[in-house]
């Protein structure tokens, strides 16, 4: 019998315990300036303008709020890890599963010894389920980075963005054997309906401190270099497993930006952690 099918003799939560959503200060701003728009119409219709002008800017402010993804106008977000994380760092790895780069991630962080927060994509997931299940087999935490990716999810309602974060959710808790604790949101772009699903299903937001824009840049030193300037304790940096670019030569840049990167942190005397571990007051392994 394989893991696959043992694990499928019993039944693994989904989520976790739902939390408790408080409207963040912009969001009950924006509510009392649509009500009191709303009323100041009814008592001197003449004002209309003014009212239309002060809703259209709060739409406006909300929207900007989504557009930055490490802003906490929206509700919670983690952009460090917390206070009592003390000299430990975590790296977060996004967009995998995926079949030639993850292996080869995975081979470096035993190396260095180093434990990461892999943001798995469901339907890739679904796809390579023994890359999930290498991943948490070596001690690494397995999030929710959606299930489809897809970069119309900022400005989705919030029936379809329940949709995919719980399909995610369901598909990652069953292949990796428990439920993930965290969601990153496509892009880190977003809007004011995540924060109630994510309560609704127990998940915390998580941004980042530092990013390498391993996406998009041409040489892994320039990524590198984004990473660890600056570096300090509690800090959340950002690589990609999946949608990595390539050098010249079509090397995966982040396979040369790990190694300096492991190494760099061992000589400033930083230890790596995963998000989940910070979560409950404790800051080991996971
Ligand atoms: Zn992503």
């Amino acid at each position: 019998m394989n893991s696959a099918s043992l694990r499928a003799t019993h039944v693994t939560p989904a989520s976790a315990t739902a939390r408790r959503w408080r409207p963040s200060p912009l969001i009950s701003g924006a509510a009392a300036l649509h009500a009191g728009a709303a009323a100041a119409v009814v008592a001197q219709p003449h004002a209309w303008p003014w009212a239309a002008g002060s809703v259209v800017a709060s739409h406006l402010a909300l929207i900007a709020a989504g557009l930055w993804p490490r802003s906490a106008l929206l509700g919670p977000n983690w952009t460090r890890l917390p206070e009592h994380a003390g000299q430990r760092i975590a790296l977060t790895i996004d967009d995998g599963p995926d079949p030639e780069v993850t292996p080869r991630v995975l081979d470096l962080l035993d190396h260095f010894d180093v434990r990461a927060t892999f943001f798995c994509i469901g339907d890739l997931a679904r796809r390579h389920p023994h890359l999930v299940e290498a991943i948490v087999a070596r001690g690494h935490a397995v999030e929710n980075h959606s299930q489809r990716h897809r970069h119309t999810f900022s400005v989705s309602g919030p029936i379809v963005m329940k949709r995919e974060i719980e399909a995610a959710q369901r598909t990652l808790a069953e292949i990796a054997g428990t439920p993930p604790r965290f969601f990153r949101a496509p892009a880190g772009l977003r809007n004011p309906f995540l924060e109630p699903v994510l309560c609704g299903l127990g998940l915390h937001l998580a941004s980042w401190t530092r990013r390498g824009f391993d996406t998009r840049a041409k040489e892994a030193g320039t990524v590198t270099h984004r990473l660890l300037d600056g570096l300090a304790a509690r800090d959340i940096l950002l690589v990609h497993d999946g949608h990595a670019a390539r050098d010249a030569s079509g090397k995966p840049l982040v396979l040369d930006v790990l190694p300096p990167l492991l190494r760099a942190a061992a000589e400033r005397q930083l230890q790596w952690t995963t998000l989940r571990a910070c979560l409950d007051g404790e800051a080991g392994q996971p």
